[in-house]
């Protein structure tokens, strides 16, 4: 069993390469965005409760994120490892996730860090626009304010695993075949 988390900014990859990992190696894939969004569509008390953050740009909070996730391991059956993609975001998601993993006896093993710089990024939400749907995708101002908060809040996670060990920088530029086989280097797989 593998787990790790992908962390990087928005735009950065981390679901095209999760959906790969996915085929091939069979994880179950826990990204905290996508839950709220099918949340959202349902119009659970969750999806509703998460709403206003997401069409801003801003984090949920760290409570409402932290109980979701341990329902979602809590849920699921053994298997290849999970991915954990846009979770954690704060050092507190972070604390939690390693408590939780803990508990169950399977701790993260590697933290990839997807890095692009943020005018590749800007461009590549503005043209997921296109075809995701998603209004903070199609909003300039939003996408800064995702930007900016994954700065603020979510940088400092870097140094948290840094110093656990468990971080590898994979460049997430280039061809998306090419990320990928750095991303398996990364992992041992
Ligand atoms: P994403 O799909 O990862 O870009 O997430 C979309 C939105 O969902 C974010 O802008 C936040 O509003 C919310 N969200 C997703 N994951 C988290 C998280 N771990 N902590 C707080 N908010 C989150």
């Amino acid at each position: 069993m593998l787990n790790f988390v992908f962390l990087g900014p928005p735009g950065s990859g981390k679901g095209t390469q999760s959906a790969k990992l996915i085929e091939d190696f069979g994880f179950i894939h826990l990204s905290t965005g996508d839950i709220f969004r099918a949340e959202l569509k349902s119009g659970s008390a969750l999806g509703l409760e998460a709403k206003g953050y997401l069409d801003s740009g801003l984090l949920v909070p760290d409570d409402v994120v932290i109980r979701m996730i341990e329902q979602k391991l809590d849920a699921s059956p053994a298997n290849a490892g999970f991915i954990f993609d846009g979770f954690p975001r704060t050092q507190v998601q972070a604390e939690a996730l390693d408590n939780l993993l803990e508990l169950k006896g399977m701790p993260l093993q590697f933290v990839v860090l997807l890095e692009v710089p943020d005018s590749i990024l800007r461009e590549r939400l503005t043209e997921r626009a296109k075809t995701s749907g998603r209004s903070d995708d199609a909003n300039p101002e939003i996408i800064e304010k995702r930007i900016r908060v994954y700065q603020n809040e979510t940088f400092p996670l870097i140094d948290f695993y840094g110093n656990q060990g468990k971080l590898n920088r994979v460049a997430g530029v280039g061809h998306i075949d090419e990320i990928y086989a750095r991303i398996r280097l990364s992992l041992h797989i």
